[in-house]
């Protein structure tokens, strides 16, 4: 079985995540070792996986928010008081 870019990218998440048979594994592995390409898509994908995968990433920008909500609502109130 020989397989090109396009069969990569299809396989990728299951490829990262350990979902192909052994015998698609290994052909993914020697398209990886020759196609830049690839490594690199293969690399971008791995990175995305880790941020969705990261509850910590979404909770930070949340609880900047919450932070800085209760922060505006203060200067708010210190505003409207006489
Ligand atoms: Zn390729």
């Amino acid at each position: 079985m020989r397989i090109d870019c396009k069969h990569v990218w299809q396989y990728i998440s299951a490829y990262i995540d350990g979902d192909v048979d052994a015998a698609l594994r290994a052909e993914i592995d020697k398209h990886l070792e020759t196609c830049e390409i690839c490594s690199a898509v293969l690399d971008s994908t791995r990175n995305v996986v880790v941020l969705v995968a990261d509850d910590r990433v979404f909770e930070l920008p949340a609880g900047f928010g919450n932070r800085l909500h209760a922060r505006l609502d203060r200067e708010l109130a210190l505003s409207e008081s006489p």
